[in-house]
């Protein structure tokens, strides 16, 4: 096996493969998919969506169009607990690319005002795709799910040269595609949030399925003994505190995985047993603040 990686998505890609991996094909992927849906970079086509929100609809490629209906989906199925336009909020806590500043209160108040995600417009006509922000103040921010989006992205590439034996690390989104080299699994190991880096809490053995983790022990900071984090209460605009310090979800889609272990993270255990419960094919582990964990199967007999 051989490895390369990169930095994508403001974060460590890696991949693991034998020799017959796409390596340039894969970067170059994903430099694209930067330049469609990535907020850090300004001239993205997401970024220029933001950019005229209450201004004019943008054209977009069908890959940002479907990535935004995708996120819309997730933001419905999580009843509002991720939200795709939660950037004026974000932006406050932001110093560059760290959560690092303690708004003030006024200021979040003020950003909620423009996460209402019924003001995204999607609209096509003559095969083309339009996005439009009607609220002025809105401003998308994928965050919370472009990892995934990137980490199936890079799994559909490596399929299509029939791939069957490879690791993705992206930035802590894993995908473990097929088998290892062995025809074993792939052990993933879920870091102990309540432990230093490195310490695992659980390994699980997953093929051909994606592993995610979001957790409140990354991206913080203290302010006056308390920890702040970069998992939003779209409610509050505050860093989340239902009662759960790590989320993580497993399935064969890496997008639905990111975009659910951050809504679970945020609308604590009861809620989020119940979402895992009523979706075929997912499997959760939660760790709560007590340090108790909560293991949950999806239901194998639903369709969703
Ligand atoms: P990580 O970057 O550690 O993998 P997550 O997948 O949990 O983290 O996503 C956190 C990022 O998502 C934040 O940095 C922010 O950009 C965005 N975000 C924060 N809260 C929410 C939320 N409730 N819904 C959607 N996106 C969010
Ligand atoms: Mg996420």
């Amino acid at each position: 096996m051989i490895s390369e990686q990169k930095l994508v998505f403001g974060t460590v890609c890696k991949i693991t493969g034998d020799k017959k991996v796409p390596f340039n094909e894969i970067w170059s992927s994903l430099e694209d998919l930067e330049e469609k849906i990535s907020m850090n970079q300004p001239s993205s086509e997401l970024s220029r969506v933001n950019e005229n929100a209450g201004i004019q609809k943008v054209e977009v490629s069908q890959e940002t169009y479907n990535t935004v209906q995708d996120a819309l989906y997730y933001s419905d199925l999580t009843e509002g607990f991720f939200n795709p336009v939660l950037g004026s909020v974000i932006q406050l806590w932001k110093n560059g690319p760290d959560f690092a500043v303690l708004p003030e209160i006024s200021d979040i108040q003020e950003g909620l005002k423009h996460t209402d995600v019924t003001k995204i417009k999607l609209s096509e006509a003559e095969g083309k795709f339009y996005i439009y922000l009607e609220d002025p103040g809105m401003k998308f921010d994928l965050g919370g799910i472009g990892k995934g989006i990137a980490a199936d992205l890079v799994k559909k590439i490596l399929k299509e040269h029939k791939i069957d034996s490879a690791l993705i690390n992206l930035g802590g989104n894993i995908y473990g595609v097929g088998l290892k080299e062995n025809d074993e699994k792939w052990n993933i190991g879920i870091q102990n949030p309540l432990d230093e880096r490195g310490s695992y809490l659980k390994i699980v053995s997953v093929d051909d399925k994606s592993v995610v983790t979001s957790g409140s022990y990354e991206r913080n900071f203290i302010e006056d003994g308390v920890l702040y984090h970069h998992i939003l209460d779209p409610r509050t605009g505050m860093s989340a505190n239902n009662g759960i310090i790590s989320s993580t979800i497993i399935n064969e889609s890496s997008t639905a995985c990111d975009a659910l272990s951050t809504a679970c993270y945020v609308m604590g255990i009861d809620k989020a047993v119940k979402i895992i419960k009523s979706l075929k094919g997912f499997e959760a582990i939660f760790v709560l603040e007590t340090g108790e964990i909560v293991q949950v199967s999806g239901d194998e007999n639903e369709n969703y």
